[in-house]
């Protein structure tokens, strides 16, 4: 794509990075066929091209953001299937990433999305804040529709009907390995700590139990992925900045052999790292140390659970296969390009593994995304559900809490994190949300 940014606008970092990328674009047009609003919605303007388009002028043109630019760039999921279906590496994340910075710095919402906005940065990032807004969504979700604006509605909706007791495993700490084979920190993250403490537990029970020594580092929080998708740079640098910190002192203190994170939304943030600090000089070294020894935790299991497993309690197929439908996050199989180890442990571990058709598309959680855009949020939830339960499985598997709440919100079967049925299948205990009567936010109970 030709480009014709001045060479004073191209002194900016930024700004340079975006001509690479927008000049690595051809307008083939091959992203269209994957972008899930561009199927919804049919408009050119919601595809990746179209939105490239739109980013390409506004930055080139040094333009205040209208209106019509900001709701196309706003309904965009950044689920990144246009980076993984485009034949000529158009970077699109970052793309996206920088013209959401520059929309939040140029372009006045509306009154009512600024406040919106506001709450979610102040609220979603900091797990005591997020209980107790959880615990007032709880007590005000049967009054969700006399609200009148379908936002407001949808985060009432989205609470969960049960809310966790605080976990004392997330606080720092360190879990000793049966038979040493590997030091590695595990992110416990910020909106998961309130919304599900079993995925942390099993986490730190099945690296444990294979052979790796664990540690909550003291300091380390929201890997900042919530606030860097609402374009909120400074506050996003802040949190990403803050664990870098406490990642790079345990690093240079004690060793990890990787950085472990079990939401695999963080986990491709947290691998950005290095490229957000790229221009930092106080923090460019540690920030790409960072990145490189980040792992999703199926990285690091593809190492640690063996493959044969003879010694994998099979307690868990033993009267029957134990069908379980997985669902592929975006952001691990788009934002990481990780797409078979999850599948491919589950299968290692005794399970049956079903995959739903058009596994490439997105479930619409996507962050904040379920929330601000309930209407096309939810048509992409309805999509994904049923291509899930046609496969009539057991257990529905994923490894990203917002997908698996999303999910859980429209379905009868149980929804865990592939952990968890790891963890059971090599003698941990019965995966909670399999006994517990239902999905958090579902309103239909669980039949089993
Ligand atoms: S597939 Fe890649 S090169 Fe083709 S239009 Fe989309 S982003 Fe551009
Ligand atoms: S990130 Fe997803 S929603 Fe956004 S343009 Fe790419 S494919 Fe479409």
């Amino acid at each position: 794509m030709h480009t014709t940014f001045t060479p004073q606008q191209l002194s900016d970092p930024a700004i340079a990075r975006s001509n690479e990328i927008l000049r690595a674009c051809v307008h083939c047009g091959f992203c269209t066929a994957t972008c899930p609003t561009y199927q919804i919605l049919g408009d050119e303007l919601d595809s990746p091209r179209g939105r490239i388009y739109l980013i390409k002028d506004m930055l080139e043109n040094e333009r205040v953001p209208d209106a019509t630019t900001v709701k196309h760039i706003d309904r965009c999921l950044s689920c990144l299937a246009c980076m993984t279906t485009c034949p000529s590496g158009v970077h699109y994340m970052h793309l996206i990433d920088h013209a959401r910075v520059y929309i939040e710095n140029n372009y006045k919402r509306p009154i009512s999305d600024r406040v919106l906005r506001w709450l979610l940065a102040r609220i979603l990032p900091y797990p005591t804040r997020f209980r107790l807004a959880l615990l007032g969504a709880k007590v005000g979700r049967p009054f969700s529709r006399f609200l009148p604006d379908a936002r407001l509605r949808a985060m009432l909706e989205m609470a969960p009907r049960q809310i966790p007791p605080v976990s004392r495993n997330d606080d720092p700490q360190t879990f000793p390995a049966q038979g040493k084979k590997m030091r590695v920190a595990l992110m416990t993250g910020c909106a998961q700590r309130a919304l599900n403490t079993d995925i942390n537990d099993a986490t730190i029970r099945l690296l444990t139990r294979l052979g790796a020594e664990v540690v909550i580092v003291d300091g380390a929080g929201c890997c900042g992925a919530l606030t860097h998708h609402m374009g909120r740079e400074s506050e996003s640098h802040a949190f990403a900045a803050r664990n870098i910190k406490a990642w790079m002192l345990e690093m240079d203190k004690n060793g990890l052999d990787a950085i472990v994170i079990n939401t695999s939304g963080c986990g491709t943030t947290v691998k950005d790292y290095g490229h957000m600090f790229r221009n930092d000089p106080a923090l460019a070294k540690d920030a790409a140390r960072v990145s490189a020894v980040a792992k999703d935790v199926s990285e690091v299991l593809m190492e640690l659970l063996p493959a044969d497993a003879p010694q994998i309690d099979r307690q868990v197929s033993r009267d029957g296969d134990v069908r379980v439908a997985y669902h592929a996050a975006c952001s691990l199989q788009h934002g990481q390009q990780i797409k078979t180890d999850p599948k491919d442990l589950l299968r290692r571990a005794g399970f049956v593994v079903l995959e739903p058709a058009d596994s490439h598309l997105c479930c619409g959680s996507a962050g904040t995304y379920n929330l601000m855009q309930p209407e096309i949020s939810g048509q992409l939830k309805a999509r994904k559900v049923d291509t899930l339960d046609a496969l009539t499985p057991d257990i529905i598997a994923a490894g990203n809490i917002g997908c698996m709440m999303q999910i859980g919100s429209a379905t009868a079967t149980p929804v865990v994190h592939t952990v968890e049925l790891l963890d059971w299948a090599t003698g941990g205990p019965k995966p909670p949300a399999l006994t517990r009567g239902g999905n958090p936010v579902s309103q239909v109970p669980i039949l089993r």
